[in-house]
């Protein structure tokens, strides 16, 4: 750390480091320090995030009603019909529950939303209270199973057993007990499953046209969009789509495992990542299809046609503008730092909540000298490292927006709240689109920070 550098606690100092000052090393992938406020949510946040665009089913939180605060209305996954994901459900444990048990109350639950709401299956979860009174959940979902003639799948979610992490790996264990429950007959060998996409925006539509135009067949979307009976059948498509590999490769590994289907790593944001990623699928299927990476090249060369010269114009204003990234996956980062050097801009801090040592080493491989590259940040320093690189916009999620808006800093939310499409070529142009309208807003002339900042000519 450099002289200048904001007073960090002394047990997060092997999370940040800085490209090009020694030999780049990251400690990564640890429980979140106590008492240092963590971006990060916990295990039964991590479960909920994955599943919970699964439009048909019943999300049903076992544990106090503040667990259940995270609901569609924080992330509005879309779905194209049911929109059963949209409720939050919760069994409201109290202390008589927490001394005597929630089991039967989680029954009676179970009881009472099944005959109404007649969903495809419903997934419940364990919060860190029923964790700690030893509720046995699995029993309880096989009875109701039983019962209602649905699967009744326990998310074991506990959320003081790990970190967001482990709560990718419940929720990927959760899905993993459907696939291969549905007949797969006339799914064609040209299919994939969408994985790690969660439609916030109408993403996965997106995504879905470019292999619709393709003759791509998509038989899940894991889970953007997600339906029950898609997941039960999504073990017949040729090839597994992993986008923000932290939240959904474990149930890729356990497909390839199970049933051999193959998987690639992709990213729909950005430019290059997302030619590439089709380029890669077209690729995998060339042997069934020789056409196919002709075509796809056609289909990116028409979507570049209308996307550069638009790009090209709000790059004008954008050049030599800082940017900072706080996201939960890594994936995202990598994707945002090429898609901001396409603005002109340089990505001066870049951060995520769940990394792997290998995502970090990437990431400063591409980042420039001096960036601060960050693991499971939190408030304070996140606000120290803003005002130091003094960047023009801050790209994060809900929980980023404040400390980006208390300190004067253009905010775009890239996960939570975000009404508008960022993946695709077209989602290029919407982000170049909010990044410029954010930046560029006459209203970061007045705030303290910047009225003691020499205006730019
Ligand atoms: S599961 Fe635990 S850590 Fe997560 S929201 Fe509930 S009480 Fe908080």
């Amino acid at each position: 750390m450099s002289e200048s550098a904001p007073a960090i606690f002394e047990e997060r100092k092997d999370q940040i480091a800085r490209v090009g000052e020694g030999s780049f090393a990251l400690a990564c992938n640890r429980d979140s320090l106590a008492g240092a406020v963590s971006q990060r949510a916990c295990v039964f946040c991590g479960s909920r995030v994955v599943l919970y665009p699964i439009a048909d089913a019943l999300h049903l939180v076992h544990g106090p009603i503040g667990c259940a605060a995270y609901t569609w209305d924080i992330r509005g996954a879309l779905s194209s019909g049911p929109e059963l994901h949209r409720l939050s459900f919760s069994t409201d444990l109290q202390e008589l529950d927490v001394i005597f048990g929630g089991e039967k109350k989680l029954a009676a639950s179970l009881d009472e939303l099944i005959p109404v709401h007649r969903p495809k299956a419903a997934f419940v979860y364990s919060t860190c209270i029923v964790g700690l009174i030893g509720d046995d959940l699995a029993a309880v979902c096989k009875a109701a199973s039983e019962r209602h003639g649905i699967p009744v799948i326990p998310v074991q979610s506990e959320g003081f057993k790990g970190n967001k992490r482990e709560g990718y790996l419940a929720a990927c264990k959760a899905m993993a007990t459907l696939v291969g429950t549905g007949g797969i007959v006339g799914i064609p060998k040209i299919s994939v499953n969408i994985l790690g996409d969660f439609n916030l925006a109408g993403e996965t539509w997106i995504i879905k046209d470019y292999f619709e135009r393709l003759g791509i067949a998509v038989v899940a979307g894991v889970t953007g969009d997600g339906r029950v009976d898609d997941l039960r059948r999504a073990h017949g498509a040729g090839l597994n789509l992993v986008q923000c590999s932290g939240a959904t490769m474990d149930l890729a590994k356990i497909m390839q495992e199970k049933y051999g289907t193959p998987f690639l790593k992709v990213s729909w944001i950005g430019i290059e990542d997302v030619a590439e990623s089709l380029y890669a699928v077209a690729g995998h299927f060339k042997d069934l299809d020789p056409t196919l990476p002709a075509r796809t090249a056609e289909l990116v060369r028409e979507e570049l046609a209308a996307l550069m010269p638009r790009l090209k114009e709000l790059r004008r204003d954008l050049e030599g503008r800082k940017a900072a990234v706080y996201v939960g996956g890594a994936f995202k980062a990598f994707s945002l730092i090429k898609a901001f050097r396409h603005l002109g801009m340089q990505v001066a801090i870049v951060g995520s909540q769940t990394g792997t040592e290998e995502d970090y080493r990437e990431l400063a491989a591409i980042c420039d000298p001096g960036t601060i590259v960050v693991d499971d940040a939190n408030p304070l320093e996140l606000s120290a490292f803003l005002k130091e690189k003094d960047v023009d916009v801050f790209v994060g999620g809900v929980k980023e927006r404040p400390i980006a808006h208390k300190l004067g800093v253009g905010f775009c939310d890239h996960n939570h709240e975000r009404k508008i499409a960022l993946e695709g070529f077209v989602g290029m142009l919407n982000f170049a689109r909010e990044i410029h309208a954010s930046v560029m807003s006459p209203v970061w002339r007045f705030v303290p920070r910047r009225e003691k900042r020499e205006e730019r000519p």
